[in-house]
């Protein structure tokens, strides 16, 4: 090793001091590393994280002096000289600073605690039993792979051409993650060689490629297939799905023993019913159906909508527009992310190749403060009485983001009433905030119209005032059927039950994932399991990975053909469900979102923290499970 202690200067100066205080105790052993006084402190109502993990300068210096000095006595001699074993508890109890009630959260995290949750000699797994996965995006496959793993064979059916679901589909300009990279990574599947803080759509689609490829998932997916029907029967306990060819239209029939919604919930693109809308004769794209072909260098375009997409396609195109006029009905939120854009330096990239678990630990931290998030600061206070906040430490954390747009928009004053939102922070999913957002809306090309919609004509839009505002293009970043879950598949279950009218229009699912007269059909990203002020999807769809194994397991070894939660245990989840959201700033006012179906009820949203997810999904709950068995069934257990 040739480093020099100049280098090691450099490259401790490019890191995170509690993922290094870490990652070097673990290579090092050295466990003053891990004192006292150097355990993070974050707090609960943080409204940003705190820099060194809540330590005093002071303390942070002399941190960093020990590291430095613990890499060069490393890098010094060029061999192992480990002072003392430290166990991964220990060192994830000090990154935590003692929350023991999440370590093993944390563990799994950590990648640690990957291990099969049961004995495969246990199962039968020769049975005939072939599980069925729709979607093959981010929760498809690592469903897949689970299975893999426990010898349980299946077929995944992918409407596209490619694996990666959302980061397939969604090819606008500008699209990338709004949350951490390392922290949306899935905990098996780590890496260190990310480009970005927040990764670009191609980086995420090769993940998940790369992915798919090295657990040798491609050849069990049937591409450009698309489920249609699926209908449970009864006689011989199967799904049998309707399975049409996207690019022939034919149609064909599948047989399974158990089927997987990996479908998401944001793969219904809408579009509301403008009036006129058929006699606008510009190009009109909604911003999930992007393609190479879309014209808009040049041209007159209009965006409607400031939500999660709209605000990277507009950044991404202003400059080679001939003009932009973006339409918003509300304002959102943002949180400062200096880094939103940035490329990983690379003092930074020498810590993560070198350092060889800098990256793990430094997605622990990530996702560490992001299971705290801002759950305190969204939770809201029934005696709090404002339209602008439900809670005092949310009325602070609005005045800090508020004070944040305002050192944005000097010499723009006249755009800050339309920017501020008028609604209380953590009501609709906030965005991450470089100013980019805030320069475009500054560019002399930009317009932010802020009256509604009132109709297309031919040549563009008019507003309620009479305002017209030609384009040649009309970009619909205007979200998706959010609360349909499951609405591109007819599912049916017991007694040719409609899914979609047993829902009507409120869709649930016990613990997410099951939902009772349905058998055997299993959602990830299912009903309120969407997560606004916390955590990462990828926790919550390998929590219901785990689940789904959990209930499949129940399965073979007991040779029972279905498994289903029962009515009371649903209905109970449920109204714990709406409890939990009435607590909550996304539910606790009365303002439109996509969590919300068309009689306000919040069916997407998670209202709960991350641990009681974690710890909800750990096992299968016999008294609230309905299990039935082939009528030649003689009980093995
Ligand atoms: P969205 O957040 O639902 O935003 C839709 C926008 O369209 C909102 O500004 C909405 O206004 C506006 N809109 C809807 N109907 C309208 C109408 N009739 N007239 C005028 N404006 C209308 O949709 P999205 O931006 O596609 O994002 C959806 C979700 O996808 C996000 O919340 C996020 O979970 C995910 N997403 C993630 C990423 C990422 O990670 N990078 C990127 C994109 C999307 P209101 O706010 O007033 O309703």
């Amino acid at each position: 090793m040739t480093t020099s202690e100049q280098d090691v200067d450099r490259f401790v100066k490019a890191g995170e001091l509690v993922p290094l205080l870490c990652s070097v105790a673990e290579l090092t052993g050295d466990r003053t590393l891990l004192a006292d006084e150097f355990r993070p402190k974050l707090n609960l109502e943080m409204i940003a994280i705190p820099e060194f993990g809540g330590l005093s300068a002071e303390v942070a210096n002399e941190a960093f002096e020990r590291v430095r000095n613990a890499l060069k006595r490393h890098f010094g001699t060029g061999r192992d000289h480990r002072q003392t074993d430290l166990s991964a508890e220990e060192i994830v109890g000090f990154l935590t600073n003692g929350a023991d009630d999440y370590a093993e959260l944390m563990k799994h995290e950590l990648g640690d605690t990957d291990h099969l949750p049961w004995n495969k000699d246990e199962v039968a797994v020769d049975r005939d039993f072939v599980v069925g996965i729709v979607g093959a995006g981010q929760s498809g496959l690592a469903m897949a792979r689970a299975l893999r793993r426990l010898g349980i064979d299946f077929v995944m059916f992918e409407a596209a051409d490619k694996v990666g679901g959302t980061w397939r589909w969604n090819a606008y300009p500008g699209c990338r993650l709004d949350t951490s990279t390392l922290a949306y990574s899935y905990s098996f599947f780590q890496r260190r060689d990310w480009r970005h803080y927040f990764a670009v759509r191609e980086t995420l689609e090769d993940y998940f490629k790369d992915f798919a490829e090295q657990e040798q998932l491609l050849e069990s997916i049937r591409f450009n297939s698309k489920v249609v029907r699926a209908s449970w029967n009864e006689n011989d306990s199967q799904w049998e799905l309707v399975v049409k060819d996207a690019i022939t239209g034919e149609k064909s029939t599948v047989l399974v023993r158990a089927l997987i919604s990996a479908v998401g919930f944001l793969n219904q693109p809408k579009i509301p019913a403008f009036n006129g809308l058929e006699k606008y004769r510009g190009e009109k794209i909604h911003s999930a159906e992007w393609h190479s072909g879309v014209e808009y260098r040049g041209k007159r375009v209009s965006i409607i909508g400031t939500g999660a997409s709209a605000y990277q396609i507009a950044p991404a195109i202003v400059d080679e527009v001939e003009s932009l006029t973006i339409f918003q009905r509300s304002a959102p939120w943002m949180l400062p992310a200096p880094l939103y854009h940035a490329e990983v330096g690379q003092d930074r990239e020498w810590l993560m190749e070198n350092i060889p678990a800098y990256h793990r630990w430094l997605r622990l931290w990530e996702v560490w403060h992001s299971t705290i998030g801002k759950y305190a600061l969204t939770k809201a206070d029934p005696h709090w009485s404002s339209n602008e906040s439900v809670s005092e430490p949310n009325q602070r954390f609005r005045d800090a983001l508020v004070e944040s747009v305002r050192g944005q928009y000097v010499g723009h004053e006249d755009l800050l009433d339309a920017v501020i939102p008028r609604y209380p922070v953590g009501v609709k999913r906030m965005l991450r905030d470089n100013g980019a957002w805030a320069r475009t809306l500054q560019r002399p090309q930009t317009a932010l119209v802020t009256q509604a919609i009132d109709s297309f004509d031919e040549d563009g839009i008019r507003t309620v005032g009479g305002e017209r505002h030609p384009a040649d293009l009309t970009v619909f970043a205007t979200g998706f059927h959010g609360t349909n879950f499951l609405g591109t598949i007819d599912v049916r279950g017991r007694g040719g039950l409609s899914l979609r009218e047993y829902w009507g229009d409120e869709s649930r699912a016990h613990k997410g994932v099951t939902i009772p007269g349905f058998p055997n059909l299993f959602c990830l990203a299912g009903p309120n399991t969407g997560l606004v002020a916390i955590g990462s999807q990828t926790f919550m769809a390998e929590c219901g990975i785990h689940y789904i194994t959990e209930c499949l397991h129940h399965l073979l070894v007991t040779g029972a053909s279905a498994i289903e939660p029962t009515q009371d245990a649903y209905d109970r989840y449920v109204k714990w469900i709406e409890e939990g959201n009435r607590g909550m700033a996304w539910a606790a006012v009365p303002e439109v979102s996509w969590y919300r179906n068309e009689s306000g009820t919040n069916t997407v949203v998670w209202p709960y923290p991350l641990l009681t997810y974690y710890e909800l999904t750990r096992s299968v709950d016999e008294d609230e499970m309905v299990v039935s068995y082939p009528a030649t069934h003689e009980p093995s257990v």
